[in-house]
């Protein structure tokens, strides 16, 4: 019986990067593990912006178990270079690094935020402050001349946060 199909086996299906090339896809084809067939743009992008020779130049020099990380970064460099020709993923990176700078100054209020609810949660006795001290403080805000707070946190409040958390 003949099997369908039509095709000889040998004839094997050139991966994204032999098809895109119009070269012969062999068996040891560098490009074929990392660029199927299913997924031509993978290859078209990498190739538009690095070139294939520098791309099989490149995987050519790493170990083997080193290429998939290093076509998943070309592949996310030429992308991000399509998409933004001047930053590339220098853009996204200081995207990124703006959120999280954003993200930091929000963790440090909240954390802020924590300590002056424990701080009057649970007040410590206070010896040695009193409310006159507390009104001449360089900050004095709305909750200061409450006597009944503990020195850290008058040093907290002007000292660490400046007066601007409550502002
Ligand atoms: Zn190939």
């Amino acid at each position: 019986m003949k099997e369908g199909g039509g095709k000889k086996q040998e004839a094997v299906a050139p991966c994204a990067a032999c098809k895109l090339l119009r070269r012969r896809c062999s068996r040891d084809c560098i490009f074929a593990p990392h660029f199927p067939a299913d997924d031509p743009h993978k290859f078209a992008s990498v190739h538009r912006v690095f070139g294939a020779s520098n791309v099989n130049k490149l995987l050519q020099e790493l170990l083997e178990h080193q290429r998939s990380d290093a076509v998943s970064s070309m592949v996310y460099e030429a992308n991000a270079r399509m998409r933004d020709p001047v930053y590339g993923c220098v853009g996204a990176i200081s995207s990124l690094q703006q959120q999280v700078d954003v993200l930091q100054n929000q963790l440090a209020l909240a954390q802020a935020e924590v300590v002056h609810m424990r701080l009057r949660q649970f007040p410590t006795a206070v010896s040695g402050l009193n409310s006159r001290q507390a009104a001449s403080s360089p900050s004095s805000g709305r909750a200061i001349n409450n006597s009944q707070h503990s020195p850290y946190y008058y040093y907290y409040y002007s000292v660490d946060m400046d007066g601007s958390l409550w502002d």
